[in-house]
């Protein structure tokens, strides 16, 4: 049994940041991660990080362009936290060593990225998270922060009170991949989950295998509720053969998109007139699609990303990184020809309910990072917004989970007062066969340390089960079909007969998930193992996906129904929440703040 003050559940930019700041406050910390920190998918981060730095770019511009952006989903409390403290945590990076790249006259670079009404990405060539990454571990390493990694979080120790609100976290269990082990890590004042994206949901994204969603799970398991899940984003540059980012970048410095037909498809059909291929993401997804249904494809699959015409020696200074990666995953050379593009996963608006200090409704569990909905982004993230989340985010939970005192959140956590009820139309039973008899909710103690033991005794139980079973199902069949279907049928465009197509394919996925078993009986280093105990998570999270999108019948940011094509404020200037409540989901819905600090946000048409 270990035991700190604080601990921390992942080590990329979000996890990392947080040890920093709850050291830095006085906590003793531990991180605990199933990847070594500098494998975290944050080092895949390529185009940069948004920071109102320069004259003539102020940090209420950047909350506009945010809350514009998000479609008017995103939280305003959040919001102008992340543009306000943004500045300061490019500079605080820059003091420990970022190799940002520079101008000149030796100012940190900046360039366009889209949904932005100034040029204030800050970027270090094409490997920004890369630089994150290192800069931050080297801080983390120079604390003598103490890492547990390659231990592979399997629960949160979490009271079992009726009402998630009246619930306590007490710590977390984990499983040693080197040994096989499953240990308790107590947690005296917090857990913090950082356990980022969810991208394996889906067969094509930019994400690496290990982001599955395990933080959401657990903490929706354990009651927290999750929100705003069905907003999913789709990056109009990934490569069609693997999934791998092309960065947005790219487009920052002037790349173009065209259609088979050499039309500058953006401008030609009029999807974006005024920024062209620097429109939302969301906005060039569905441009490139709508192109490639309609027949103006490119082998009926993708379009063409051309960068030529911005010259050797600027793709060499800037984009380098993207050479590497078009020709050893596509064999395209960037310099002589367009690369093929298609929009792919990328991004989890949604995720673990908080409040602006990455507070969940349960004491003492605190979530920050792409796994945590503050929420920030709302209905579309911009480029560029997604790294400054992890820092100032990961600051401020970090100081929040070591005690200092930091003023009354204005973004409720949980249900409150006469919270409003949802009801989607499913074809099918949601939630757990069987309802609640899984090793994976609160525990039955009362105590503290009787709650971490009580975890602790589940999960060992749980791993034993696994391992002594001798047949059954294997967990990959059961994957690889939910990641079929919800490409197929939860991606940019979304129409009822399919949402409920996905929920027919993920209530047989879990049926069949409670037959699994892992052939491979190793004690150590068991893939075999973890790649099960995943497939667990991403059925839970795919459900919350598409129960969210079954549910929000309007077209919103990245989320377009057939049946609802336009914003419907007058109903859904809300969010999305589900809770587990022991198996059986419950849909229900909070009202989104568009009040911030001097000014109310009002919805307006977004155009680009
Ligand atoms: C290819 C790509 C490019 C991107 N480029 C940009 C960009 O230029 N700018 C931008 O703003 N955003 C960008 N994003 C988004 C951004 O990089 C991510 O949202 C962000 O890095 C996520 O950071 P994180 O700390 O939340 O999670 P991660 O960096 O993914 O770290 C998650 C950590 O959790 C640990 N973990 C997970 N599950 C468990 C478990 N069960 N037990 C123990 N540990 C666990 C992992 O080991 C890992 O250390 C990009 C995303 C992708 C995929």
């Amino acid at each position: 049994m270990y035991e700190y003050d604080v601990i921390v559940v992942g080590a990329g930019g979000a996890g990392l940041r947080a040890a920093i700041a709850a050291q830095e406050a006085g906590a003793e910390v531990a991180i605990v991660t199933k990847l070594h920190p500098v494998r975290s998918h944050t080092g895949a981060a390529e185009g940069g990080i948004n920071a109102a730095l320069r004259e003539g770019d102020d940090w209420t511009d950047h909350a506009y362009d945010t809350m514009k952006g998000s479609d008017y989903l995103g939280d305003a409390p959040a919001v102008e936290a992340l543009c306000k403290e943004s500045p300061e945590e490019v500079i605080q990076l820059e003091h420990w060593g970022m190799a940002f790249s520079r101008d000149e006259d030796g100012r940190v670079s900046q360039r366009p990225f889209g949904g932005l009404s100034f040029p204030r990405t800050t970027y270090a060539g094409a490997e920004t998270g890369h630089h994150l990454l290192h800069t931050l571990y080297e801080q983390v390493v120079k604390r003598g922060i103490e890492v547990f990694d390659e231990w592979h979080v399997l629960d949160v120790a979490v009271t079992d009170d009726d009402e998630p609100e009246e619930r306590s976290c007490h710590g977390v269990v984990a499983y040693e991949l080197a040994t096989g082990d499953v240990e308790a890590f107590t947690a005296r004042d917090g857990v913090i989950l950082a356990t980022g994206g969810l991208g394996q949901v889906y067969d094509h994204t930019t994400n690496a295998v290990a982001n599955t969603g395990d933080g959401v799970a657990m903490a929706y398991r354990a009651g927290v509720p999750i929100e705003d899940m069905e907003m999913i984003q789709f990056h109009p540059t990934t490569l069609p053969s693997t999934g791998v980012l092309i960065s947005e970048g790219v487009r920052g410095e002037g790349g173009i998109l065209y259609n088979a037909n050499s039309e500058r498809l953006m401008f030609e059909h009029g999807y974006a007139n005024n920024d062209g291929e620097l429109a939302s993401r969301d906005v060039v997804s569905r441009a490139e699609l709508t192109e490639i249904n309609e027949g103006r494809g490119i082998e009926d699959e993708y379009v063409h990303l051309d960068m030529r015409h911005l010259g050797e020696e600027r793709i060499l200074d800037r984009l380098e990184n993207i050479l590497h990666l078009a020709e050893d995953f596509e064999g395209v050379d960037g310099l002589e020809e367009p690369m093929p593009v298609k929009p792919g996963q990328h991004y989890a608006m949604g995720g673990i309910e908080t409040n602006e200090f990455g507070e969940t409704c349960v004491e003492g569990l605190y979530a920050i990072g792409e796994c945590a909905c503050a929420s920030v982004h709302g209905a579309n993230r911009l480029g560029g917004n997604a790294l400054p989340e992890l820092t100032v985010f990961g600051k401020r939970a970090g100081r929040h989970a070591a005690g200092e005192e930091m003023g009354e959140p204005k973004i409720t956590t949980g249900k409150t007062g006469d919270y409003e009820k949802g009801t989607v139309d499913s074809p099918v039973e949601l939630g757990e066969p069987g309802s609640g008899a899984v090793a994976d909710g609160g525990s039955a103690a009362e105590t503290a340390d009787e709650v971490v033991e009580r975890t602790l005794e589940r999960q060992r139980d749980r791993i034993e089960r696994l391992l002594e079973k001798d047949d059954g199902v294997q967990h990959a069949s059961i994957r690889a079909d939910v990641q079929k279907s919800m490409t197929r049928n939860v991606n940019v465009f979304r129409e009822a007969g399919a949402l409920k197509e996905a929920l027919r394919d993920i209530r047989e996925a879990r049926e069949r998930y409670s037959d699994v078993y892992v052939e491979d009986p190793s004690r150590t280093y068991n893939t075999d193992l973890i790649h099960t105990i995943e497939t667990r998570n991403l059925l839970d999270v795919a459900e919350t996906i598409t129960v969210g999108a079954l549910a929000r019948d309007e077209f919103r940011g990245a989320h377009w129904r057939k049946e609802a094509q336009e914003r419907r404020d007058d109903v859904w200037l809300k969010h999305t929440m589900l809770s587990w409540n022991d198996g059986s989901p419950e849909l229900w819905y909070k009202p989104v703040v568009l009040e911030g600090e001097e000014k109310t946000y009002e919805p307006k048409v977004r155009s680009y």
